[in-house]
């Protein structure tokens, strides 16, 4: 319970291995009997299995995008399309929307313009340190991206209170997988000893924003 992100930076290995680890056995367990017939269906057989259609409808509903799960991925693409006046619907399959977490990594924003990242540098150092074993297109698309998506978020949260403090990580020892620049949103107020009562928050306000202003809608309990 007092394991802290920057604990997880420190064990940052141990961590990925365990999380690797827990992801196989996962994977390889057997999945177990449930007593509802429509868990078990969604437990059973191959996800590469077509699904039946449904052919009784309860309700039908008229929207421009339907986005699965309220997640980070999920809330941001939601509420970046309802800004740009799509109608738009969320299907979550939990009661409640997903965890925030706390640092967002984005390089070359406008919000920290005096910390610059040359990307080829970067996605090089990235490649050496974890030998060669980095998915580039991928973190290419962070690289270049991240930064305007933490400027929007700024935009899009700030006017309800979230404040978004810059660190900026650089250790003696040059083989570390630093530097590492992130934002933690915070409510309301930020201590940079900690600790912050209103971090996590940002998706939070987020679905405030996506329903409240933007009139969009989360249906919970409703997996895709
Ligand atoms: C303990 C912990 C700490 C972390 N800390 C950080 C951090 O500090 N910074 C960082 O950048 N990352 C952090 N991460 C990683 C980060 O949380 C994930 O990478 C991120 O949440 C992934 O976003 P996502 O939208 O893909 O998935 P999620 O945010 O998990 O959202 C997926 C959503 O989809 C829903 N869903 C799934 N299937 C269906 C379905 N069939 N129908 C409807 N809904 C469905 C799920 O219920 C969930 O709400 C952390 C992760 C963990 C576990």
């Amino acid at each position: 319970m007092e394991l802290t992100r920057r604990d997880l930076f420190k064990f940052g290995g141990v961590a990925a291995a365990g999380a690797a680890t827990a992801g196989v056995l996962a994977g390889c367990s057997p999945s177990t009997a449930s007593s509802s017939s429509d868990e078990a269906a969604a437990t059973t057989g191959s996800w590469r299995d077509q699904p039946e259609m449904p052919t009784e409808f309860a309700e039908t509903v008229d929207c421009d995008l339907v986005v699965v799960g309220a997640g980070n991925g999920g809330l941001v693409a939601a509420t970046t399309a309802a800004q740009n006046g799509a109608k738009v619907v969320v299907l979550e399959k939990a009661g409640a929307i997903a965890m925030a977490r706390e640092a967002i990594g984005a390089l070359n924003s406008n919000l920290a313009s005096d910390h610059k990242e040359d990307v080829p540098t970067l996605i090089n150092h990235a490649a050496t340190v974890n030998a060669g074993d980095i998915n580039a297109p991928l973190y290419k698309t962070w690289a270049e991206k991240s930064g305007e998506m933490i400027e929007w978020m700024k935009e899009t949260l700030e006017p309800k209170g979230m404040l978004f403090p810059f660190e900026w990580h650089a250790p003696d020892d040059p083989h570390a997988y630093y530097p590492a620049m992130c934002y933690n949103p915070c409510l309301d107020e930020y201590n940079p000893d900690g600790p912050n009562y209103g971090a996590y928050m940002h998706l939070e306000v987020m679905s405030d924003v996506f329903t409240n202003d933007l009139g969009g809608e989360i249906r919970f309990n409703t997996p895709a």
